[in-house]
């Protein structure tokens, strides 16, 4: 199904058809006015369809004009919130200040709505500052994964490490003081109240999941990241990377179950190395946790009466809640038995949960 819907506003003589992303979170679809301040950008970035000579329709929001259309969208129902990235509008300060001066002006006119601002490269600490306040959630696009595809792939976007993991670095020690100040003004919105994020795309220069999971890694555990969003490459016709392949889904599939491994499951980085293949790649047949299961056979069966935490996650079919509830039995009964995995897990689950551990 697809994830967008055309919505048409206002009169006769006056009509703005709005593209509107319908976002999933926590289950649900959420539909979001997702734009671009600009996609008049100076810059040539290798993949990207609003590159500098490639013929396209340009256009720029008036600040004005983009706060109306997403007051009058948020008003009817029609969206709960915006999420802003940009072309560069002249250089990254000015687009980033533009950026802020919508969330700001949203905010002064009653928007009491998601506000989801994607940065530019190389943005000034005080407009970071400024961002992290007005909205729920920032982040800068990492694009890639290391220095040097990054100078290959966007060669006009500056520095891979000061203008872009700088940048999240500086996000990330906002997102921790911005939290502590929204904990005690009791803020229900902006504050970063939806945590940091940035995308990455997959399959564009050649790099292995390994490498991914070890900037993974980095992003969940050393900033704090909500969400590390995986992009597959798609080749887009007059850039100079159209005759490349297109990423397969099943790899990003396989790279997002791996990563919330990282976030969610305590899985350390040697853990994951002993997922990946000689080359540095998730297989592409079976759950990355599976895998992991069948390569450190020495690690089970797991006792559910004495394992810890980290280790209950480590059993295929055992997740974050069900571990908790594991303990929690534990807890209050001294020792879990059959009949309480048989009460507390779907049949299909207990099945595959018993190939795993001893009672
Ligand atoms: S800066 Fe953004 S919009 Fe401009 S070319 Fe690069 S990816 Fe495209």
């Amino acid at each position: 199904m697809s994830k967008w819907k055309i919505l048409t506003l206002s009169a006769k003589w006056d009509r703005i058809r709005v593209p509107i992303y319908e976002a999933s979170a926590k289950g649900r679809r959420i539909s979001i006015l997702k734009t671009l301040l600009t996609n008049a950008c100076p810059y040539q970035c290798k993949y990207c369809a609003f590159r500098r000579g490639r013929r396209v329709e340009r256009r720029t929001w008036d600040v004005n004009e983009l706060v109306n259309v997403t007051l009058t969208l948020w008003r009817k129902g029609a969206i709960k919130g915006i999420f802003l990235s940009s072309g560069i509008l002249k250089d990254p300060e000015t687009t980033v200040e533009k950026q802020i001066e919508v969330a700001e002006e949203l905010r002064r006119r009653g928007f009491k709505g998601y506000i989801h601002l994607r940065l530019m490269p190389g943005a000034p600490k005080d407009l970071i500052w400024r961002a992290a306040v007005i909205a729920d959630r920032i982040g800068v696009n990492l694009e890639t994964v290391s220095k040097d595809y990054f100078s290959e792939i966007a060669p006009d976007k500056g520095d891979f490490k000061v203008d872009i993991l700088k940048r999240m670095e500086w996000i990330s020690r906002a997102y921790r003081i911005v939290k502590q100040q929204r904990e005690r003004l009791h803020r229900k919105i902006g504050y970063l109240s939806a945590g940091i994020d940035t995308q990455i795309i997959v399959g564009v220069i050649g790099e292995t999941d390994l490498e991914h999971l070890r900037v993974t890694f980095k992003l969940y555990r050393d900033m704090e990241l909500r969400r590390v969003y995986y992009s597959p490459f798609e080749s887009i016709p007059e850039t100079p990377f159209e005759t490349k392949q297109p990423c397969p889904i099943a790899r990003v599939l396989r790279l997002y179950q791996a990563s919330y491994l990282i976030r969610d499951y305590e899985f350390t980085l040697k853990d994951i190395e002993s997922i990946v293949n000689d080359s540095g790649m998730l297989p592409l047949d079976k759950d990355p946790k599976r895998i992991y299961a069948e390569r450190n056979k020495d690690l089970y069966p797991i006792n559910l009466n004495e394992a810890e935490y980290h280790e209950l996650l480590k059993i295929p079919g055992v997740g974050p809640t069900l571990a908790k509830k594991i303990i929690r039995i534990r807890d209050k009964k001294s020792r879990i038995g059959i009949e309480d995995l048989r009460r507390i897990l779907r049949k299909k689950t207990l099945h595959e949960v018993l190939n795993y551990v001893e009672i």
